[in-house]
């Protein structure tokens, strides 16, 4: 058996916020436009993160929950609404949404320009530690070439 070497950092590309609307997304019989996945793109191991581009008028023809992951958006555009169980929040640029697994969710714009948002889910209290606890700092300086 070998062992394929494991790259240690991942990079794409996703463009300017102002062409995700242009990514379709394609998967079993769902086909969503102005949406792409990065995980397997980038090799993640602990979450999926998606980047999300919803034009006016629209919403997610559907509303669903999750079976283990929470999930994060973080909206950097536009103007719209979650559908959360039965309640309704206003989102704009710079609300960040953490929804339990079991909570129906849908989203829509109710703007007049693209709602673009983030989407990171990862498995409900998975996460051990963070930040301070986690972070080592490098014992040199950065050295840029
Ligand atoms: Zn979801």
């Amino acid at each position: 058996m070998s062992h394929e070497p494991t790259p240690s950092w991942q990079l794409v590309e996703t463009g300017p916020m102002s062409s995700w609307s242009d990514y379709v997304l394609q998967r079993a019989q769902l086909t969503m436009k102005g949406k792409d996945f990065l995980g397997e793109k980038l090799g993640l191991t602990g979450m999926e993160i998606s980047i999300n581009a919803m034009p006016p008028g629209q919403s997610v023809p559907f509303a669903h929950s999750h079976k283990q992951n929470e999930e994060l958006y973080l909206f950097l555009t536009g103007k719209g609404q979650m559908l959360l169980d039965n309640q309704v929040i206003d989102i704009g640029p710079g609300t960040a949404v953490r929804i339990t697994p079991p909570v129906l969710r849908c989203w829509r714009n109710t703007g007049t320009e693209p709602l673009t948002c983030i989407v990171i889910q990862a498995k409900a209290g998975a996460l051990e530690q963070a930040t301070v606890k986690d972070g080592v700092v490098g014992k040199e300086p950065p050295r840029w070439p």
